[in-house]
């Protein structure tokens, strides 16, 4: 009887964990559990020797609220984060970073490696329809090597390059080279 009462409190402890970990929307890892999670890969970082980040924003998802609504928007919102994390390997990790914006941790991953996953979910995402309406995706992807110092000095690289991204013209991956300081562009076709 007392064990079973604890196995029923420990798996309701679990579903609790579980529930604060997540973005009750989207169904990802929210920003806290982000933080987490890079704040303790950082805390090896003399030894870490690849490790990338992605940084993907939708694009003009303004438009698709504007125009549809913003029930469809969540709709729209929900089947990229679910592509996101059917695409990803059990080591990586998709955090809701903002509004319909999505940080995807890639441990162990050389920045080729980083590159060649965003290029083929920017694909993806590409063919993909959600409700009836097509949208695309921008990329922007650092790694470990640009000497990021802090999880933020990370995300903000990445930032950079998405931001170059959706001034390039949107639905492209873009590699923040920030050792030369320029930017490195990505399409496969
Ligand atoms: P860009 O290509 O430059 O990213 O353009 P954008 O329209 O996607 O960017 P902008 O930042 O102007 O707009 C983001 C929009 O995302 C505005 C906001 O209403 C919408 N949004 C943010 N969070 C949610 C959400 O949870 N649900 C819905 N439906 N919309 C959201
Ligand atoms: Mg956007
Ligand atoms: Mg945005």
């Amino acid at each position: 009887m007392v064990y079973r009462s604890f196995i029923a409190s420990k798996k309701r402890n679990e579903e609790l964990d579980y529930l604060a970990a997540r973005d009750p929307l989207t169904n990802c890892y929210n920003r806290r559990i982000l933080f987490e999670i890079m704040n303790r890969d950082f805390l090896d970082l003399p030894q870490i020797e690849e490790y990338c980040i992605l940084m993907v924003d939708i694009d003009h998802f303004k438009s698709v609220n504007d125009t549809y609504g913003h029930s469809i928007g969540d709709t729209v919102l929900c089947g990229v984060a679910s592509l996101l994390q059917a695409n990803i390997r059990t080591s990586d990790s998709v955090a809701r970073f903002g509004g319909e914006e999505f940080c995807i941790i890639l441990p162990n991953t050389t920045q080729e490696q980083a590159i060649r996953i965003a290029e083929a979910i920017r694909i993806k995402v590409e063919k993909a329809i959600f409700d009836d309406i097509p949208v695309t995706c921008s990329f922007g992807v650092t790694s470990i090597k640009f000497k990021a110092r802090t999880p933020s000095e990370l995300i903000e690289q990445a930032d950079l390059a998405l931001y170059e991204a959706k001034s390039l013209g949107r639905n492209q991956v873009v590699l923040c080279d920030c050792a030369f300081e320029e930017f490195k562009l990505f399409r496969s076709e």
